[in-house]
């Protein structure tokens, strides 16, 4: 299978009936971007650029910054690049930034929250990225989005910086990983581009279990029904306003998971480059009509090893 699946690496993932979907790679470094395209990545999904952010010793400047993404752009040709705005606080720290000491990092100042508090390093990074896309596919992401009013205060900068460089419309996006932003999914969707849905927070704060908890690694399922409900109301959302939706959490790559979530609608995967070539694979050997009826299943299983259960008898 493996070789097949290498083999077939950049022909499209279409099911036996015809549904396309896309596989994307995730990222940390955009050294690896040509790896990726060689494994035949549709595009890079997500882009963690906080890795970039970790690698200086400094907030890197304007011309560092294009530098690091030219070389994605550069090597994906064409290809769309969904860049996800710096991501730390909570379990990713940044030396020069120092952070409040903070009872429950997690629930605290961390994601687009903690770039709302310093605008200008925000800023510098949009700038970069505005930048340097010209007129190449750009997707901009926004992290641990809980509610309409972060996404409209970020798209803000993003639209005045776009009208002060003069640079072409670009995809605006959020991240689905707050359990508020997928109940609230139809108030996000008429103004978001898109969708990405990011289950490994998702289930952290939907469980309420730390996704790094040695004991608990069990119990973290992404396939929990209460997880699975929250995406089905993305998607729903989103494709009632012709926006479309990614899944670049862990969950995207999990053979079991792969035919829910696309029955349950997902548009878009974005997985660790290396398993690109298997979950293209994967993919092709679906039929969307069954895929349709295994979601529709596990939703209305009442546990993540129900839901199992059920995957494995199908
Ligand atoms: C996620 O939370 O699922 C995600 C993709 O982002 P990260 O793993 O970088 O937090
Ligand atoms: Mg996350």
């Amino acid at each position: 299978l493996q070789a097949r699946a290498h083999e077939a690496r950049h022909e499209p993932a279409s099911t036996v009936d015809g549904h396309q979907v896309e596989v994307c790679a995730n990222l940390g470094n955009t050294a690896h971007t040509p790896e990726a395209v060689e494994r035949g990545a549709d595009g890079v999904g997500l882009l963690r650029t906080e890795f970039i952010f970790m690698a200086h010793s400094e907030a890197p400047d304007l011309a560092t910054q294009r530098a690091e993404y030219a070389k994605a752009f550069d090597a994906l040709d064409g290809l769309p690049l969904v860049a996800r705005t710096l991501d730390v606080g909570g379990d990713k720290p940044l030396d020069y930034w120092p952070l409040p000491e903070e009872d429950n990092p997690f629930l605290g100042l961390r994601g687009i929250r903690l770039s709302l508090t310093r605008p200008e390093i925000l800023e510098t990074q949009l700038r970069a990225l505005l930048t340097e896309a010209g007129s190449r596919p750009l997707r901009i992401m926004f992290p641990m989005v809980k509610d309409l009013a972060e996404f409209r205060a970020a798209k803000a900068l993003v639209d005045r910086l776009r009208e002060e460089i003069d640079a072409p419309d670009v995809q605006v996006g959020v991240m689905i990983e707050i359990p508020s932003s997928a109940l609230l999914a139809p108030t996000l969707a008429p103004e978001v581009d898109f969708f990405s849905i990011g289950t490994n927070d998702l289930t952290q704060y939907t469980l309420a279990i730390d996704r790094g908890h040695p004991q608990l690694s069990a119990e973290s399922d992404g396939l929990h029904p209460a997880v699975l409900r929250l995406i089905q109301m993305t998607v729903q959302a989103a494709h009632e306003h012709g926006r479309w939706v990614g899944i670049c959490g862990e969950l995207g790559s999990d053979p079991q998971a792969i035919p829910v979530l696309l029955g349950l609608g997902v548009d878009e995967f974005s997985v660790t480059s290396r398993r690109v070539p298997l979950v293209k694979a994967c993919i092709r050997n679906l039929a969307l009509s069954d895929a349709k009826s295994l979601a529709q299943l596990a939703l209305q299983q009442a546990t993540a090893s129900d839901v199992r259960d059920k995957l494995e008898g199908a």
